[in-house]
């Protein structure tokens, strides 16, 4: 086959077929958006075209030079290659039998505490870290201080994380721990953000639903010994450049405690369900344990887990850069929760039982790397 037509078959190849279709791009020099804030969407749209769209991976090529681009955008794309891109079905291997202790552990998780925590959180008022240079009583503050009072209240010894100090207040993550207590015990860290883009009572979805789950997580554990150390993480914003997970990788750092953490779990907007999909997103080079994960959802969920590659725009891809197996749980971009980022993100309409299942599955993780006994 000559050359042109080599190239013409790749030019309809590219024409005919939706990037919702094939797992993997078809190549070309591409940029991976590392948001999909609507605003951003629409300034980008206007200097690119879109070459590959499936889940969260979207890849667009400049219709101008990248020396051009306002600094704005430039910092929220990357240039990617097409060997670490992947989105789709999770590769199917044998169904595990479910472990009757696994099950023990997941029939603890209550959906309607769950939507509790998270109505609770939403409710707070405005969320956005920005609020913080407002007010002392923001609703920021507010879902600071009832998040980490849940977690004193299940026992759990409490850290305010502060890294940045605003004009009326700190801006802090939030973070629990509980010693394992066993020789050569290493650590899992569970993280989701708890500030929103900042409309008044809303980001229930994103993320009041993921820290919620942290906070699920943290409950249902409470009542289980572990072979390693347990590090709950409610990380504040992640709305302006994953400040907070960023800051918790460098003090980790700073405390040494970081080389300890051998795994990391982060749940960002996990009750919208249209399909019964998750997505488990990490990088390339952690896609066998994305694959790990994938398998315990077939057994111990409902729903059918996709693998997406590479990471960003969440509070996994700070861990990840540190080297640490970490992956994201999200609901299917695809179709995702169309009140993304806006004033109606709302409790109406979100899947409690779904994210319950997500829950489930990051707990079941857990079960496998840690060995829980049940506290008598
Ligand atoms: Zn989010």
């Amino acid at each position: 086959m000559g050359m042109h037509r080599r190239l013409l078959l790749l030019i309809l190849f590219f024409t005919a077929l939706p990037g919702a279709l094939s797992a993997q791009p078809a190549g070309g020099a591409s940029y991976l958006l590392l948001s999909h804030d609507p605003a951003f969407l629409e300034e980008i749209g206007k200097v690119s075209t879109v070459v590959y769209s499936a889940g969260r991976t979207r890849l667009v090529e400049l219709k101008v030079a990248p020396g051009e681009l306002p600094a704005a955008l430039a910092s929220k794309i990357r240039p990617v290659s097409p060997a670490e891109i992947y989105n789709g079905p999770a590769a199917a291997g044998a169904l595990k039998a479910a472990e009757p202790a696994v099950l023990a552990v997941l029939a603890k998780v209550d959906a309607n505490r769950l939507m509790g925590y998270a109505e609770a959180i939403t409710m707070t008022g405005k969320r956005s870290a920005g609020q913080l240079d407002v007010s002392a009583a923001s609703g920021n503050r507010q879902a600071m201080d009832l998040i980490a009072k849940s977690f004193t209240a299940m026992g759990y010894a409490v850290e305010r994380q502060c890294y940045k100090d605003r004009k009326a207040d700190k801006e802090c993550n939030i973070v629990a721990r509980r010693k394992s207590g066993k020789a050569g015990a290493r650590a899992i860290l569970v993280i989701g953000h708890m500030d929103s883009v900042g409309h008044e009572n809303a980001g229930a979805d994103d993320n009041a639903s993921g820290s919620a789950g942290v906070l699920e997580m943290a409950k249902v554990l409470s009542g289980y010994k572990a072979d390693h150390d347990l590090i709950f993480v409610t990380a504040n914003g992640e709305e302006n450049g994953i400040t907070g997970s960023y800051a918790c990788v460098k003090k980790l750092k700073e405390t040494g405690e970081l080389s300890k953490v051998a795994w990391a779990i982060n749940m960002d907007m996990i009750s919208w369900n249209k399909d019964g999909i998750i997505e488990l997103e990490t990088n390339k080079e952690f896609s066998a344990h994305a694959d790990w994960v994938a398998a315990l959802a077939r057994t111990y969920t409902k729903q059918q887990p996709y693998i997406a590659m590479p990471a960003w725009g969440s509070d996994h891809v700070p861990f990840l850069e540190a080297g640490i197996p970490t992956y994201l749980s999200i609901e299917h971009w695809e179709n995702h929760n169309p009140c993304y980022h806006k004033a109606c993100d709302k409790l109406e309409g979100l899947r409690w039982d779904y994210a319950s299942d997500i829950v489930k599955l990051n707990l079941a993780v857990i079960a496998g790397k840690a060995g829980l006994t049940p506290i008598k």
